[in-house]
């Protein structure tokens, strides 16, 4: 491996160079910044606009909104968080919307133009919006770039990612590859469990993979949201029967403090093994970990036990299965973690 002057070699080597954010293939489009450069903007604008639909656009919505910023999210699908359950998805848009977020769905942008102070954003609707600051948050792909993979032969996705095997060893056999980089599922506890299964292929006794099933999620939107399995759909798609749970409710602290805002919990069980399918759930600090506390308890009514599967220990700021444990419990079922 070469470093500048200096060269290296190891017996293994391992590529975890994470990703890059996308930028759209439009006129103008390098008057947008991406989030690798949000934090360290030159001044807060007025007005910003939004490109995307994935939890990226959304948590800096929210950021940039609730800091007082007008805020618009064009988005070229029906509904924000593509992947995730649809009431869900239909919530928080409409939760953010109450908060200030105006949203463009089935919009595409088709070009920037600069104008005095910021960007003129041409959408596929006809409309034109100006801007003070535009960011564009329409996905990432894997940094691959500059570090002569292809010389090497180590063979690549269609996307750039590192292919790599059960033991993220790539084609090259003395070179493996983790996070991002390989495009499997972009979480930091996911990278770092990817780290630590080549470190137990390659130095401890046994090789045990990384289980990518049930990744307790969550996203840290305004309100934000928790999910963890299936969604409603899928569910309906892989078992016959479920029976499906859901609820909207203002939280004791909101009604408190007379703060107009809604929480939002979804439980998906499938019938007749009374195991959970799914659970989604937004508001009310639905992702802080703390509500694995609420995982002990044995609410019992209208006789539905729900049985919690084993969730692996990674998710975005939840480590355990708190959250469909406190959906559960949300609804009074008794719940065996
Ligand atoms: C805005 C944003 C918010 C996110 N929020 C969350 C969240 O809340 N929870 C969560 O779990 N995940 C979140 N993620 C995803 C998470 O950041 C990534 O999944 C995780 O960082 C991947 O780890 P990694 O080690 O593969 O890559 P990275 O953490 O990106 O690390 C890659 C490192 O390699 C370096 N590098 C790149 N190329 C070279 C080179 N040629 N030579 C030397 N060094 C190089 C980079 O500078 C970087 O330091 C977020 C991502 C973004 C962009």
């Amino acid at each position: 491996m070469a470093v500048d002057e200096a060269r290296y070699t190891a017996r293994f080597i391992i590529i975890a160079t994470g990703s890059r954010p996308m930028r759209p293939d439009i006129p103008g489009q390098e008057l947008a910044v991406t989030s690798d450069e949000a934090f360290s903007l030159p001044h807060f604008p007025k007005r910003l606009v939004i490109v995307g639909g994935g939890y990226i656009a959304v948590e800096f919505a929210g950021i940039f909104n609730g800091m007082g910023a007008h805020t618009t999210l064009i988005h070229r699908g029906t509904l924000v968080l593509r992947g995730f359950d649809d009431d869900a998805r239909g919530f928080l848009a409409e939760q953010m919307q109450k908060k200030g977020v105006s949203f463009r769905f089935d919009t595409e942008v088709n070009a920037l133009t600069r104008i005095p102070g910021g960007s003129r954003v041409s959408l596929s609707t006809g409309e034109d919006l100006e801007a003070d600051l535009v960011m564009v948050a329409i996905g990432r792909v894997p940094q691959v770039s500059g570090l002569g993979l292809d010389a090497l032969g180590i063979a690549r996705a269609e996307s750039g990612a590192i292919v790599v095997n059960d033991e993220y060893r790539s084609s090259v056999p003395s070179v493996y590859a983790i996070g991002d980089v390989i495009d499997r599922v972009r979480l930091t506890p996911l990278a770092i469990a990817e780290g630590m299964a080549v470190s137990r292929c390659l130095f401890g006794n046994a090789a045990h993979g990384v289980d990518y099933d049930n990744i307790p999620t969550a996203v840290f939107s305004q309100p934000e949201l928790a999910t963890v399995g299936l969604t409603e759909a899928s569910a309906r798609a892989r078992f016959d029967q479920i029976k499906v749970y859901k609820t909207r409710f203002t939280p004791l602290k909101y009604t408190l403090s007379g703060r107009d805002e809604r929480a939002f919990l979804k439980l998906i069980v499938a019938t007749p093994s009374d195991r959970v399918a799914g659970a989604h759930g937004a508001g009310g600090g639905r992702s802080d970990p703390r509500h694995r506390h609420r995982s002990q308890g044995r609410g019992h009514q209208g006789g539905v036990r729900c049985h919690l599967g084993h969730t692996p220990h990674a998710g975005r700021g939840i480590r355990d299965s708190a959250p469909v444990a406190s959906i559960a419990c949300g609804f009074n079922l008794q719940t065996h973690v």
